[in-house]
């Protein structure tokens, strides 16, 4: 039987109808959540992404404001924006685009973040509440998977939960997730040995690799709940995850879908951090 689809982008809408009531209620208290988004050089994707999540902001009625500045910009430059934008008390969320230029120290500039304003859940003290077991502001990414789970009904608690990937923006913090809800979880990265046997275990598949179509349907348990992180472009243009879809979605029982599975999701958990950005 085919896979059913989690389906982020109607998820996504619902969330952000959801968030466009609260930041109305929110108006008649003098309050309007405000996000200030920094962009540094000319990646496209990048410039994309930034557009997509601006315009989120403006259909939900979140105030934005985006600070551009040339590839050539300086660490103390960037370092300084933050620090403005952590004093304006009309910005409640502060978003550093990344990548940053290849000069630029990324973790210094996010760890100048106000912990309260930092929306994407990136500086040491969101991650550290996150490993605690308390968690704050939580990165966007890993939450919109939780999300779509929850959403979905997938039980969690005591199943195998497959995390391919390891990075600070997704794989890990998106581990921690799950282990808060009480599934069994397993880190796997370029150096895992066997991945295919292990990924079979998986209860949960999860890819946040970056290799086209990696995860086929010898990979995947039947029966088991796939999600798909990936983003590729393709040499045709298109854009593929990381797993092939059309391989694995008759041996999985859910799958999300590339685009219009996680990518949704990213930008409507965004819309609420900036909302419970505003509400503290
Ligand atoms: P990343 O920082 O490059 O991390 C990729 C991870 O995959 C690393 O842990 C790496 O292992 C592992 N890996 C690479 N090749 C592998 C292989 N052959 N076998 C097993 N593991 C392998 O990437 P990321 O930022 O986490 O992003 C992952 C993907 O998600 C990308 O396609 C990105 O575009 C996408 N993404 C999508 C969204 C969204 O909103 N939809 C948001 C963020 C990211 P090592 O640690 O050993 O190098």
């Amino acid at each position: 039987m085919a896979a059913r689809i989690l389906d982020g982008k109607s998820l996504a809408a619902q969330v952000r109808a959801g968030v466009k009531q609260k930041v109305a209620r929110l108006a008649q208290r003098g309050i309007r959540p405000g996000l200030a988004v920094m962009l540094a050089g000319d990646d496209p994707a990048s410039k994309v992404y930034v557009r997509n999540k601006v315009r989120a902001c403006e259909e939900t009625g979140v105030a934005s404001s985006l600070h551009e500045f040339p590839a050539s910009v300086s660490q103390s430059e960037l370092v300084e924006t933050v620090h403005k934008l952590n004093a304006d008390a009309a910005v409640h969320g502060i978003l550093v685009q990344l990548p940053l230029p290849r000069h630029i120290d990324a973790s210094r500039v996010l760890e100048t973040v106000s912990p309260l304003k930092d929306v994407d859940g990136f500086h040491a003290a969101n991650l550290g509440a996150l490993l605690a077991g308390e968690p704050r502001l939580v990165p966007c990414t890993p939450a919109g998977v939780m999300r779509l789970l929850e959403h979905a009904g997938v039980r969690l608690a005591g199943r195998s939960a497959v995390v391919i990937g390891r990075s600070n923006i997704v794989g890990k913090p998106l581990s921690l997730l799950l282990l808060q809800k009480d599934a069994t979880v397993t880190i796997c990265h370029s150096k895992t040995a066997d991945l295919a046997s292990i990924a079979r275990q998986a209860d949960i598949l999860v890819a946040a690799i970056g290799r086209a179509k990696l995860v086929g349907a010898a990979m995947v348990k039947p029966g088991a709940c796939v999600v798909d992180v990936g983003v590729n472009r393709l040499a045709d243009g298109s854009l593929a995850g990381d797993v092939d879809f059309e391989a694995v979605k008759n041996t999985a029982s859910w799958i999300t879908p590339v685009p219009g599975g996680v990518g949704p999701m990213t930008i409507a958990m965004l819309l609420e951090n900036c909302l419970s950005a505003a509400q503290r």
